[in-house]
């Protein structure tokens, strides 16, 4: 794979998937941007890879903008961006509040809408672009007790749809990829939900969550990496408006 002189944006990319994505685009000969709130978490993925840190929330659409502005004026252009920050808190749908459920909208749903939406116009102008978020499995079908994030995760399934339909002659490929559980922090968040929550030993969550997957396993960040280095290849110009899943055949 050889993505040299392009410009890859990765929103959550100070943890989880979207540091090994970080990783994996820079060994591609990718310029890297990774964006998110935390400015230590940035700056160790930066230092690992080479990457230009950009400290600012995507549900902030002028912070988001002037973060995508320095990073042009250093990096060029956008030419791929990959929506993957994302949250998953639990709670049952009669405990959410009107602002728990929109919270998850802003960060799952709208923070995919901003980081595309400011790419797009550079994309446009040169011809090329690739547009890719990092849905799930929950895009996909229905799990209990996370009710806002499914919502937001098929909203993206929606918008990806859409969009790819609308720029299909515009040079610009928009797609999402839908895993099933991923070894990153955010498991372990659910998997400590689940024990503080029913008693359960860790083990137990974890296997509880992992049987999910017909292959008996949880999926590698590097493996949700190696498809946005394929949605981003070249070779993938004629894959426009998919929901990919890498979920070992739950869906
Ligand atoms: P993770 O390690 O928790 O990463 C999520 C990233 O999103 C963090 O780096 C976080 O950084 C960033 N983020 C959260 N809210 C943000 C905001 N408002 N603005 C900017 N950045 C924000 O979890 P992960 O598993 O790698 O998640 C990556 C993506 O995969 C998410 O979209 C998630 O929904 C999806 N996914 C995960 C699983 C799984 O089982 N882990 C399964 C399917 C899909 P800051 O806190 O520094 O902002």
């Amino acid at each position: 794979m050889n993505l040299a002189d392009k410009h890859v944006v990765i929103s959550g990319g100070g943890s989880g998937v979207g540091a090994e994505m970080a990783v994996q685009f820079a060994q591609a000969g990718a310029k890297v941007t990774i964006l998110g709130r935390r400015a230590e978490a940035l700056d160790e993925v930066a230092q690992n890879c080479d990457a230009l840190p950009v400290t600012c929330d995507v549900t902030n659409r002028d912070g988001l903008s002037a973060g995508l502005f320095v990073a042009s004026d250093l990096n060029g252009p956008v030419d791929i961006a990959i929506a993957n920050a994302g949250a998953a808190p639990s709670l049952p749908f009669e405990k959410m509040s009107v602002m728990d459920f929109e919270d998850s909208l802003a960060v799952n749903l709208t923070g995919v809408f901003n980081l595309w939406q400011v790419c797009l116009p550079g994309m446009k102008a040169q011809g090329w672009g690739r547009l890719i978020a990092v849905s799930s499995t929950a895009g996909l079908k229905g799990y209990p007790y996370v009710s806002g994030y499914c919502a937001a995760k098929h909203g993206v399934i929606g918008l990806t749809r859409a969009l790819a339909v609308e720029l299909a002659r515009s040079g610009v490929t928009v797609n999402a990829i839908c895993p099933g559980f991923i070894e990153t922090p955010m498991l372990q968040r659910s998997i400590d939900t689940i024990v503080s929550k029913t008693g359960m030993r860790p083990e137990q969550a974890a296997k509880s969550l992992r049987s999910g997957n017909p292959q008996g396993r949880f999926i590698q960040p590097d493996e949700v990496a190696k498809a946005a280095l394929w949605l981003a290849s070249e070779g993938a110009a004629s894959v426009n408006g998919t929901a990919l899943p890498i979920s070992g055949g739950e869906i």
